[in-house]
């Protein structure tokens, strides 16, 4: 069975035993909850302990063949202004179906009384507190970390791919034994991760099957109710950047087929649903992007580390519907400029989140405090946000995808998605 019927398998019998399991049902003394967390959280903790080595030596070694210094000024230039304009686009569909369905107002009226607030305030500003502040200038101030060392250790990517961009640009110019050996040395680092991801990827199945049966246990679908109109407004708009917006690209500019790059991209479309994760789903990215459709590690090394930390098209659209779906609710009129304060603000932090679970939390509650909304007010949105998270988190890892695809093209490569991808799975 291939690899992405099998994830698809997992998450199918995920659900029905997470359907099947109450948070305390308990086999011989073992709660089956803590059973299904420990599976979910061994396979991130693969995904996490791979992480690290596998982009800092792809992004390296990817410089080291990158070809003439300009070529690689032109990559950068693509790269950054394919994510700005997909990220913009994906605020703007969120602005017009939130405006469109409102959500927030039921029956003339705003929906807040009727939600209520849904959580402990005090502890959800607490967990928003510690992923750590979400404006523009906190961005710019970690591209730069002070220890890199500490960088790596907390998850910070951005800083990890400044300084590996800046490494690998410095090595080029190395010349002689030392670079040369060093050169060689990253290369070997670079094939070992690759393999070593291989394993990770392999158990992909049993991992989603974990993290999918936990979330079910502990949530419910029932949470969905309340918030049921909300809901639907973010998984109509997220549905409509993925299989319209994107897929469209795909085919005009890259010339390719979107449903091909679909089938390449399912197992790490999968992954990402299942962790919420885009950072923890990168390894996974980058063999997809890489063995199943075809684009060139020189590319892909480049432009899918970036894409994992600063290209959130569904986070950034997330966070534009959230933030006026509350505004609704609160019966706040917002004004045509407020309204495109919250798109640029929303397109500015997307950049900064991490690629992490519920952390566009962070975001959110910045744009709330510029419409004037207390922070709390994201309380009535969390029953809902793990759920949503997995949502946009897959089409976070789907627009890099996208990216990486397009950019290839644009690049020459002709072997992007050229065969059908059930032949380079058992090339790869
Ligand atoms: N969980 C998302 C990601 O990892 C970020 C977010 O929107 O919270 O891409």
């Amino acid at each position: 069975m291939r690899l992405h019927h099998q994830i698809f398998l997992a998450m199918l019998l995920a659900g029905l035993a997470g359907w099947a399991t109450e948070p305390d049902s308990t086999l011989a003394g073992v709660h089956w909850l803590s059973v299904y967390d420990m599976i979910g959280t061994i396979f991130i903790n693969g995904l996490k302990m791979v992480v690290v080595p596998l982009i800092a030596s792809a992004i390296v070694s990817g410089l080291i063949h990158a070809g003439e210094g300009r070529d690689l000024g032109r990559l950068g230039l693509k790269t950054i202004s394919y994510y700005l304009l997909t990220g913009l686009v994906a605020v703007l569909v969120g602005l017009v179906l939130v405006n469109l369905i409102a959500p927030g107002v039921i029956e003339g009226e705003p929906a807040g009384n009727r939600l209520g607030l849904s959580a402990d305030t005090d502890e959800v500003l607490a967990s928003v507190k510690e992923q750590g502040a979400g404006d523009f200038s906190q961005i710019l101030i970690k591209l730069l970390p002070p220890n890199i060392v500490q960088a790596a250790a907390e998850g910070q990517l951005l800083g990890l791919i400044v300084f590996s961009l800046l490494f690998g640009w410095f090595l080029r110019q190395v010349e002689g034994r030392p670079g040369e050996t060093l050169r060689e040395l990253v290369d070997g680092i670079y094939y070992t991760m690759m393999r070593l991801t291989l394993l990770i990827v392999a158990l992909a199945p049993i991992g989603v099957f974990g993290l999918i049966a936990a979330t079910v246990t502990e949530t419910g679908l029932d949470a969905i109710r309340p918030l049921a109109l909300f809901f639907v407004t973010v998984v109509l708009a997220l549905a409509a950047h993925a299989f319209v917006v994107l897929p469209v690209a795909i085919r005009l500019l890259g010339h390719r087929s979107p449903g091909r790059h679909f089938q390449a991209m399912s197992p790490a479309l999968m992954t990402a649903f299942s962790t919420a994760s885009s950072a923890a789903t990168l390894p996974l990215t980058l063999e997809c992007v890489e063995q199943r459709a075809g684009v060139s590690n020189r590319t892909s090394s480049f432009v899918l580390p970036l894409g994992a930390t600063v290209n959130m098209d569904g986070t950034a659209l997330y966070e534009c519907v959230a933030a006026l779906f509350l505004a609704q609710a609160y019966g706040i009129d917002v004004s045509l400029t407020t309204q495109f304060t919250v798109v640029l603000i929303a397109l500015l932090t997307s950049i900064g989140v991490a690629g992490i679970p519920a952390a566009s939390l962070v975001a959110i509650t910045v744009i709330l405090g510029v419409i004037g909304l207390p922070a709390e007010a994201v309380g009535l949105i969390l029953v809902v946000d793990r759920l949503l998270d997995m949502c946009r988190t897959a089409v976070n890892v789907w627009g890099d995808s996208a990216g990486a695809v397009l950019i290839a093209r644009s690049e020459g490569e002709e072997a992007v998605l050229a065969r059908p991808v059930a032949d380079t799975e058992s090339r790869a």
